[in-house]
């Protein structure tokens, strides 16, 4: 009985195996499809517009699970086959157009922001879906457009110069993690302090949970782009540096915000590059930094809470984690009526399974405050990496939710 069952469990295994690799060869080419696109309008009407195409050797993401979520996040993009009609690719994303929306600027300014999004290369023609949904989950701005593999207005770029050093190769480079660390505001002289900078973001990634355990998953490389100048933009100060990605603190007039707005020439410096999660290092010695979920994350490098803080933002990019802090007079991003698609924080909405495993075993609890919220917003434990940066570890449940999401990418 128990070699019968073994036997089904083999081909079962066999079976799903054969079907990923069946779906990936069947609707694409082992090539990167890259849009860019501008996000465009104000707080009342916000539009979507294709910028341009490109094509790229090779494709580092997923090739399992191509038509599932990682995380509904703020954003989606879906690659449907136009003779089939069926799914063939679906991610996730949050990006800054969405979090300006929110600030005072966008009542009587409209502005347009760069994204990029990277998607496997269809063999034939493909309908592609951009969606953004609100604080309430409701799709705010949707755009459709048709991709024909053939058009010879793709524009194909090469590999990018600047030179890329493999830190850490995973263990099965075919079904991994790529992580890409990019230099910003570090000048041609600076890069050995580079590469010293991005040995120290991974050992203090690889000391947190679970990606101690889960270290031989995560393919790492270092893209050596060089800046004319060192450091970043410093709007408060009136420093204004030129730099390979232009960033700046004081992003939305929030002082420690450090963001750059050039998505294009991140996706640049990085062209052909085995990468899917992106870790850019700033070259500052001021704090601050920023995560935004699968689209990048930036740390300043020369400042004390350095590890921590490349830790947490990398709990935003890379799983869609929401800050467990609160300030006591934000507007709400969360609402009763709404379940944050974040793993780790909850309005009681509909918590369904999120963390209830663990308050049945005593290991979380539902402490209040949260998603910069002092009321309506629960998170599971009182401290975090995602709270503090003087706490050691995730908590519970982020390492829970993190598991979850690696086990998406690579099981
Ligand atoms: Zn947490």
């Amino acid at each position: 009985m128990r070699t019968r069952q073994l036997l089904i469990s083999f081909l079962a295994l066999m079976c799903s195996t054969y079907l990923h690799a069946q779906v990936f060869d069947d609707y694409f080419t082992d090539n990167t499809l890259r849009i860019d696109y501008i996000f465009a309008g104000d707080r009342n009407q916000q539009n979507i517009y294709v910028d341009q195409l490109s094509k790229t050797k090779g494709w580092f993401g997923r090739r399992k699970r191509l038509n599932q979520l990682p995380l509904e996040g703020n954003g989606q993009i879906t690659v449907t086959d136009s003779l089939t009609g069926k799914v063939i690719y679906r991610h996730s994303f949050s990006t800054l157009f969405q979090e300006w929306i929110s600030t005072e600027e966008s009542k009587n300014t409209p502005k347009s922001f760069e994204n990029v999004f990277l998607v496997p290369f269809p063999q034939r023609t493909a309908i592609v879906r951009v969606d953004l949904f609100d604080y309430h989950q409701n799709v705010s701005s949707s755009l459709t457009h048709v991709v024909d593999p053939s058009d010879i207005l793709i524009r194909c770029l090469p590999l990018t110069s600047n030179k890329c050093v493999t830190l850490q190769q995973a263990s099965d480079t075919t079904n991994c993690i790529k992580i890409a660390y990019v230099a910003e505001g570090y000048t041609k002289n600076q890069m050995n302090s580079f590469l010293e900078d991005a040995k120290i973001a991974t050992e203090a990634l690889f000391e947190h949970e679970p990606f101690k355990t889960m270290r031989g998953v995560f393919n790492i490389v270092c893209v050596e782009s060089e800046s004319k100048e060192e450091g970043t933009s410093i709007p408060h100060d009136n420093k204004w540096k030129d730099t390979v990605l232009g960033s700046h603190f004081d992003t939305f007039y929030s002082q420690r915000y450090l963001t750059t707005l050039h998505l294009k020439r991140l996706h640049d410096a990085l062209s052909g590059i085995p990468y899917e999660h992106i870790i850019v290092l700033v070259n500052t010695s001021q704090y601050g930094g920023g995560g935004i979920y699968n689209s990048y994350n930036l740390s300043s490098t020369k400042h004390k809470h350095f590890r921590p803080v490349v830790v947490h933002e990398f709990g935003h990019s890379f799983g869609g984690l929401a800050d467990e802090y609160e300030y006591t007079d934000s507007d709400p991003m969360y609402f009763s009526d709404t379940e944050p698609w974040e793993p780790n924080i909850t309005t009681k909405h509909n918590f369904g399974l999120k963390w209830q495993n663990l308050i049945d075993e005593g290991k979380a609890g539902l402490v209040e405050g949260g998603g910069y919220q002092t009321k309506g917003v629960w998170r599971g434990l009182p401290d975090c990496r995602m709270r503090t940066n003087e706490h050691k570890d995730f908590c519970p449940v982020c390492q829970q939710a993190l598991q979850r999401l690696i086990d998406f990418y690579v099981k």
